[in-house]
């Protein structure tokens, strides 16, 4: 089955390097008028240009593509809200949002600033909230969305250093736990991406050897298919990188129940840790009143 995007509009943010610009030319390659949101600062989200973003444009255009540059920052409400008018007034909807935009502020924690941890939450967990929160009405209104967050196996597993990024990257898995119910009836789907591949964010952390195989293209494609017609999964993170493609989940064990009004002691709790905590056979909860209502079971009659 072909997946192609015609009259879908696309807003990519971040679009203007790396992942963000090879998700923003496979979109347009395959008919989708593409918004090319991207400030053009560095690594750190110091500095701006409108350089980034344009290029981008150019090249769509060259290859036959539709696509406006936007040059606006995620991380302010205004200016989110302004990435979003920009497709309307360019072409009128906003079929697909990818929330791609980031930077990295790496320390580790004892040397962080507080300021490090503000600028990284900001444009990643706060930008990706603030231009949804712009494109869902215009998307509840259609009934139609395909939205696609950026996280990264550094929030889901964690990493040395990184303690603002992946508590930012962890955020949007929260975001998007609750839009994919929020968004079901309305046709919008939610779903997240875990990346990994060589771009300027990459290039200093990842082996030498590594970097060629890792190619933006290789995410890209995930990316597409999550934004398609085609896509009718909903809250699944998925892995992508080097042709590597795996979904990713939270996971509980089968837990321990102690009876009802059981008076736990520390001392019982302590003896149990390794039953209470084995995963050998690991469940799914599609949301937290799922959960709720597996901790309910033995109370109902
Ligand atoms: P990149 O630095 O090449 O691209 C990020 C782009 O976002 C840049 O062009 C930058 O100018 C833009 N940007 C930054 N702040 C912005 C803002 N406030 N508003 C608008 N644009 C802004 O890095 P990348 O590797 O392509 O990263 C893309 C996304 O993927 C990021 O969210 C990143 O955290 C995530 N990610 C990347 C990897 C990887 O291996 N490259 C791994 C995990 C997650």
């Amino acid at each position: 089955m072909a997946i192609d995007f015609q009259g879908r509009v696309a807003i990519v943010t971040g679009a203007g390097a790396g992942l963000g610009r090879s998700h923003a030319l496979l979109l347009a390659e395959r008919g989708a008028k593409v918004v090319v949101n991207d400030l053009g600062g560095g690594v750190d989200g110091t500095g701006g240009s409108s350089k980034a973003a344009d290029l981008v444009v150019a090249e769509i255009k060259a290859r036959g593509g539709e696509a406006v540059a936007n040059h606006d920052s995620v991380s302010d409400v205004a200016s989110a809200a302004n990435i979003v008018k920009t497709a309307m007034d360019a072409f009128g909807r906003v079929d697909i949002l990818v929330n791609n935009a980031g930077i990295l502020r790496d320390k580790s924690f004892g040397k962080m600033e507080i300021a490090d941890f503000d600028t990284v939450v900001d444009v990643h967990f706060l930008g990706s909230a603030y231009v949804t929160k712009a494109a869902w009405p215009i998307m509840q209104q259609q009934q139609y969305g395909r939205i696609v967050m950026t996280s990264s196996n550094s929030g889901l597993y964690g990493n040395f250093g990184q303690a603002n990024y992946a508590g930012a990257k962890m955020a949007v898995v929260g975001l998007m736990n609750s839009l994919k119910q929020e968004g079901a009836k309305y046709g919008i789907l939610v779903n997240t991406i875990a990346p990994v591949a060589a771009t300027r964010m990459t290039e200093a952390l990842l082996s030498p050897e590594l970097l060629p195989h890792l190619k933006p293209e290789y995410v890209s494609q995930a990316v597409a298919y999550l934004c398609s017609e085609a896509c009718g999964a909903t809250g699944d993170i998925i892995s992508a990188g080097a042709g590597f493609y795996a979904k990713m989940q939270v996971m509980e064990s089968q837990g321990m129940f102690f009876g009802i009004d059981a008076k736990v002691t520390v001392e019982d709790f302590a003896a149990n840790y390794a039953k209470i905590t084995d995963m050998s056979k690991p469940q799914h909860f599609g949301s937290s009143m799922e959960e709720v209502a597996h901790i309910a079971k033995p109370f109902i009659k």
